[in-house]
């Protein structure tokens, strides 16, 4: 397993290994690896020759007031992980190699990103579909790997590789949990020991929303109600957004009529963290 920092160093291996005929996957990530993360690299090595996975924070993505500065690292760490999990390359560039000086081309996405995240975090998806943008043109992977837990990327990802007639084929992984329910995440490194306990008032509401659905629930109100009463009951929690969409278009639906996303924002403390169910996956 080798750490690359530089964009040439990751075209001539992958060049290398497309002279011997090999199938390369990419998993692009912002670092500091976990299980979650590591299910998608597990999924890229079963169905790949090689698979490089990118640790880059990428400023672009962060508004002026988040948290860019405090996100977690720690290269070592990831590096043992990826070994772990086969991986064959981490590209980890600095940004001026992401970002030279005169930087001003961008891929940006309407529709799909006028909710849920990209409502609350007006640059992020601009940002998301640049950089993913990038990595697939220095890569140039057959498959690239992303998770269900981000399922409003997932769509933008997937939408942007239809219009822009990308020849990469997206993979959606289901999300990977702690044992009490909490998903896994970077950001939980944020919470304190009692903000940790009222976190888990995220995965308990989508289990209530996934319950009433199974159940038949048709009436997304009633589904967002019954989610929005019982994180209010936690004080720790401050509700950005519950919202439940077409699975495709990222538009709100008044009935449960199609396939649809069912996703959260919510705020414990000053940590942001999100969740969701596919009602497809039920
Ligand atoms: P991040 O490093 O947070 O940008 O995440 C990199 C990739 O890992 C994204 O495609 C995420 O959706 C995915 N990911 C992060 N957390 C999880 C999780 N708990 N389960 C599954 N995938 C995850």
């Amino acid at each position: 397993m080798k750490i690359v920092k530089t964009i040439k160093e990751v075209r001539a291996q992958v060049a290398e290994w497309r002279k011997q005929g090999l199938t390369v996957g990419l998993v692009p990530t912002m670092g500091y690896l976990h299980e979650g993360h590591a299910s998608l690299i597990e999924r890229s090595v079963k169905e790949n020759d090689r698979t490089v996975v990118s640790d880059f924070v990428n400023p672009m993505q962060f508004g002026p007031t988040e948290d860019l500065q405090t996100y977690p690292r720690d290269l070592q760490h990831d590096a043992m992980l990826v070994e772990q999990y086969g991986g064959d390359i981490i590209f980890n560039p600095e940004p001026e190699e992401m970002y030279k000086d005169g930087f001003s081309s961008f891929v940006d996405m309407t529709v799909l990103t006028q909710e849920l995240c990209g409502l609350s975090r007006p640059v992020h998806f601009r940002g998301v579909c640049t950089v993913v943008t990038k990595l697939f043109n220095i890569v140039k992977p057959d498959n690239a790997y992303f998770g269900k837990k981000d399922a409003q990327q997932l769509a933008v990802i997937k939408h942007m590789v239809e219009d822009l007639n990308m020849d990469i084929k997206i993979t959606g992984c289901p999300i990977v949990r702690e044992s009490d329910g909490l998903a896994k995440s970077s950001r939980n490194t944020y919470l304190s020991e009692k903000e940790r306990q009222a976190a888990l008032v995220l995965s308990r509401s989508i289990d209530l929303g996934k319950n009433m659905v199974k159940n038949g629930e048709k009436d997304c109100a009633a589904v967002i109600k019954a989610m929005t009463d019982l994180i209010n009951s936690e004080p720790l929690a401050r509700i950005d957004y519950v919202k439940i969409v077409d699975e495709k278009t990222m538009q709100q639906i008044p009935a449960l009529d199609r396939p649809a996303l069912c996703a959260i924002a919510v705020y414990i403390g000053t940590t942001r963290l999100i969740d969701n169910f596919f009602t497809e996956d039920i």
